[in-house]
């Protein structure tokens, strides 16, 4: 409105200022040219008066200008100069020039006078009129064309107003309507907001367009809006915390997860310094000049990584973390994301699991200390027992077999302490090798019963089987350790049983798949506080204290054993009426043929006769071990024993002597046992000989080994002085029919 209004005020007042110049100009003129015509007339008029000097005449002319009411003043000055007639005549000449002037006219102030000559005949000069006319009319009419210059331009004004005003109105509201959108929309972010349609001029199609554009963006942001939503949602749904800062270090984003580790929400953490919230002040520079290095660089030691460093809480607290960062760059700018784990509880567990595994490995040292000392105290006993058993065979008087009884007696207990021990010991070591198989009730029965049988004599106590029919079944076991555990319930039944006492032994289907055998007995019973204990090692209940001999590990082994096969164990007890313990197993299918390994089993041989001369090596160490295979052997003229105490001397004399038999100890000062059986095999010389392994290490693994490396047989210490002399039978009339037949 202001530019209007000043445009056309500007015009207006250069059109004015230009007509009123001209007519300035042109007034004055037409004036001059009145005045001057004027003056002609009188001074023609007057020509007469001045040539006869005829003051009155000439005074009566200039009367007559009093119809001219602008002429203010005129006179006439004789040829000489002088005032002759002036108007008005009651003027004083001193209002009048002193003397007349150049001809012409001159403006003075506000008055134009003009000096006319008066001429008669053409050229005489009489005189000159004077006449001075008043200006005050042109000033007059120049005021008044002033007003209505200022009336035109201030009505121009008002109608410039008027119409800018009603013009405004069509083409300034829709676009101010537009500008007061826009505005609203920017300040309150609402993009669903509408311009108003005023009109369908163009106006009208710039808020249509206008709208338009608003409903992509209103579209691009309910996108975008929904985008981060989506992002934050999968932000607020990771295990980890994830904070996100920018070049500066200042936290942009910050999801749930680290609201609960920090302690600090979203709204509070973004915009502060990462360093500031989250690190430690002793990392704080070195994260810093991390950031700055970056920048610089494009590199740094800790990006794309996992680390483990410690966090910083809201309350002042550190915890261990595990964190990952990986700068982002999006053009030029470069942002930094952090995935951050609390890995408190994973600490915890690993400290728990070294300190669970440094007592496993402390326990499992202890367990094969214990192992190795038995094993080791394997090797004297071997001598106790197996002298012990020669001097048996000598036919002792009755107080030497009196004491050669306890000897016996106190050695067998020792070995089976030490069995026991180094079976515990196997089990917790993981080392027990069992050979899980369908094995027959009746015949595990029937070979443990043929064991036990002499103690349940010597104490009258009666042995009561299971049926043939219920006891014909298979369990899925190992029968060696099978038999292990009847052998020690049945035992007990009748270690703990009175005299004359029966002790029962039954099997039942507990369920189809189970298989239940029970032992039962008419013993004193074990009292209901106690029956917990049952299986504790080298708790004997009290027993210790009667003269009832034990070692306190049997049960124990027992239920090692079960467990490892599989099965439970049990027992039940009424104080004064007897025991029964049970063990549970897996029922088996019946293999065929198995029903033949009864009639297998042989008796005992007790007499053995060697036929022919026999030469035997023993390679052996142990001069104790030594001496008793000597002594074992020497009852029998027929052998003729070499030793070696070496392994490398023992293959010499092999070679040189080429023995019917060897009997080869594994551990040797030079070569492993192993190696020297190995050597043999290849050795042409050698290879035919059969050997016999003595070793303290029974383990079906050592001996399945040794039997495939191409042993004869495998003889476990301590020696049973009648199975040494069954071997070396066996493996000498083997040998020797073998080369009898050669020759
Ligand atoms: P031990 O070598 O002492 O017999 P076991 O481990 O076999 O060791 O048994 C542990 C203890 O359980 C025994 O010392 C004994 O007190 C008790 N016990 C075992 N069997 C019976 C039984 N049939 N009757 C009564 N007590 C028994």
């Amino acid at each position: 409105m202001t530019i209007i209004l000043l445009t056309s005020g500007a015009v207006l007042l250069l059109t004015c200022s230009a007509f009123f110049v001209y007519e300035l100009l042109t007034f004055r003129q037409t004036t001059v040219r009145q005045l001057t015509t004027l003056a002609e007339i009188i001074a023609t008029n007057s020509t007469g008066a001045l040539a006869f000097q005829n003051q009155s005449d000439a005074q009566e002319i200039l009367a007559a200008l009093k119809a001219e009411r602008h002429i203010v003043a005129a006179c006439l000055y004789d040829n000489e100069g002088k005032l002759f007639a002036k108007y008005p005549p009651d003027l004083p000449a001193s209002a009048f020039p002193a003397k007349r002037e150049n001809d012409g006219y001159r403006f003075d102030y506000s008055y134009l006078a003009s000096f006319q000559p008066v001429v008669q005949g053409g050229n005489y000069r009489l005189g000159t009129l004077y006449l001075k006319s008043d200006m005050q009319a042109v000033y007059a009419r120049f005021r008044l064309y002033g007003i209505i210059i200022v009336v035109v331009i201030a009505l121009s004004f008002l109608l410039t107003y008027i119409l800018s005003r009603t013009l405004q109105q069509q083409i300034s509201e829709p676009i101010l309507a537009l500008a007061d959108t826009a505005k609203a929309i920017s300040a309150g972010r609402d993009y669903s907001v509408r311009a108003t349609k005023l009109g369908e001029d163009e106006l009208g199609l710039l808020t249509d367009a206008f709208n338009q554009m608003l409903m992509q963006i209103h579209d691009q942001d309910q996108a975008l809006r929904e985008s981060a939503d989506r992002v934050r949602a999968v932000l607020n749904s990771t295990m980890s915390a994830v904070i996100v800062m920018d070049s500066e270090g200042k936290i942009t984003e910050w999801n749930a997860r680290a609201e609960k580790m920090f302690g600090l929400t979203r709204l509070e953490a973004l915009g502060r310094e990462m360093a500031e919230t989250i690190v430690p002040p002793r990392h704080r520079e070195a994260h810093r000049r991390g950031i700055t290095r970056f920048l610089a660089t494009g590199e740094g030691p800790v990006l794309n990584r996992l680390i483990e460093l410690s966090a910083l809480r809201r309350d002042g607290s550190e915890f261990p973390v595990e964190l990952s960062i990986s700068p982002l760059k999006t053009g030029d700018v470069v942002t930094f994301c952090g995935f951050i784990t609390d890995i408190t509880e994973r600490k915890k567990a690993a400290t728990a699991l070294q300190a669970k595994q440094e007592a496993e490995t402390a326990n499992k040292a202890k367990t094969e200390f214990l192992s190795r000392m038995s094993h080791e105290l394997r090797t004297p006993l071997n001598a106790i027992l197996g002298f012990g058993q020669l001097l048996e065979r000598q036919n002792p008087t009755d107080i030497q077999r009196a004491r050669l009884g306890h000897i016996m007696a106190a050695g067998r207990h020792l070995l089976k302490l030490i069995n026991e021990v180094l079976d515990i010991s196997r089990i917790e070591t993981g080392n027990l090798q069992l050979s899980p198989e369908p094995v027959c009730v009746a015949e595990a029965l029937q070979e443990t019963l043929s064991l036990i049988r002499p103690l349940a004599a010597e104490r009258s106590i009666e042995l009561s089987m299971p049926s043939e029919s219920d006891a014909r079944c298979f369990v899925l076991a190992d029968l060696q350790r099978l038999k292990q555990v009847l052998l020690n319930l049945v035992s007990n039944a009748v270690k703990y049983s009175p005299i004359h006492g029966r002790v029962t032994i039954s099997c039942s289907a507990l369920s189809k798949d189970t298989l239940r055998i029970a032992v039962s007995d008419m013993g004193a019973g074990i009292p209901g506080d106690k029956l917990a204990r049952l299986f504790t090692p080298f708790d004997r209940l009290g027993a210790e204290y009667s003269s009832v001999e034990g070692t306190g590990l049997g049960l124990a082994l027992c239920k090692r054993l079960m467990h490892a096969m599989g099965g439970s164990i049990g027992a039940d007890s009424t104080l004064g009426r007897g025991s029964t313990f049970w063990i549970d197993l897996p029922h088996a299918e019946s293999p065929f043929g198995r029903s033949s390994r009864l009639e297998a089993t042989s008796p005992e041989k007790e007499h053995i006769s060697f036929a022919g001369k026999r030469k035997i090596l023993y390679i052996e160490d142990n001069l104790s071990n030594l001496t008793l295979v000597e002594q074992i052997l020497s009852e029998e003229p027929a052998i003729e024993l070499v030793s070696a105490m070496q392994g490398q001397l023992g293959l010499d004399l092999a070679r040189k002597h080429s023995p019917d038999l060897i009997l080869l100890d594994l551990h040797l000062p030079d070569l492993p046992g192993q190696e020297v059986l190995a050597r043999l095999g290849r050795d042409e010389a050698t290879r035919h000989i059969p050997v016999v392994v003595i070793s303290a290490d029974a383990t079906a693994r050592q001996i399945d080994q040794l039997m495939a490396a191409g042993a004869h047989a495998y003889l476990t210490k301590p020696l049973d002085v009648t199975e040494v002399l069954q071997v070396v039978e066996e493996a000498t009339f083997k040998n020797g029919a073998k080369q009898d037949a050669a020759v």
